[in-house]
């Protein structure tokens, strides 16, 4: 069975430990472990096809310009970069981020899903829609905006990021 290989990276808080576990687990966790990075892997079917998916929830942003985060980046067949729709600056963050998977790339495909997490908390809303779809279009990226705890869009998102490396190696 084919195995991808999927980085989920964004700052602090976002939500990329929730995203994981709601995917992987089936649950919301309301207080997890910030500095815990760790490997989960589930077998799903998409576009009816099997495949394992090996996904890096990442921790320490810090990290992310090291070489230890390059390697991540290197073996990442797909990227879920995450921002959280209350905060502005973690719009921000993916910027270099981004730059960043281009790079360890080799500007070569690099099938990356933008998610605006947190749309259940639209009260606190600090980056619209509008901005979060032109962030993925100028990054070359998918977008959804997703809620970890309501579990909105979180199968779609990783759905929609494979079919996006299936098409990308089909082209290459
Ligand atoms: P990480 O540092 O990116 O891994 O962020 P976490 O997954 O640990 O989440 C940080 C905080 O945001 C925790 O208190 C989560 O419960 C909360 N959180 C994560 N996703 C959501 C979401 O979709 N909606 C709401 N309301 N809270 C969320
Ligand atoms: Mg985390």
């Amino acid at each position: 069975m084919v195995k991808y290989n999927i980085v989920v990276l964004g700052g602090g808080g976002v939500g990329k430990s929730a995203i994981t576990l709601s995917f992987t687990r089936n649950q919301f966790v309301e207080e997890y472990d910030p500095t815990i990075e760790d490997c989960y892997c589930k077998t799903c079917t998409i576009d009816n096809v099997e495949c394992n998916l090996d996904i890096t929830d990442t921790a320490g942003q810090e990290e992310y310009r090291g070489l230890f985060g390059d390697k991540f980046m290197r073996q990442g067949d797909g990227f879920i970069c995450v921002y959280s729709i209350t905060a502005k600056e973690s719009l921000d963050e993916l910027g270099p981020i981004r730059d960043q998977i281009h790079r360890a790339k080799e500007y070569g495909p690099c099938p990356i899903i933008i998610l605006g997490n947190k749309s259940d908390l639209h009260q606190f809303r600090q980056v619209t829609y509008e901005e979060g779809h032109a962030f993925a279009r100028q990054s070359n990226a998918l977008f959804l905006e997703t809620s970890a705890k309501d579990r909105i869009n979180i199968d779609e998102a990783f759905q929609n990021l494979v079919m996006e490396i299936r098409r990308q190696a089909a082209l290459s």
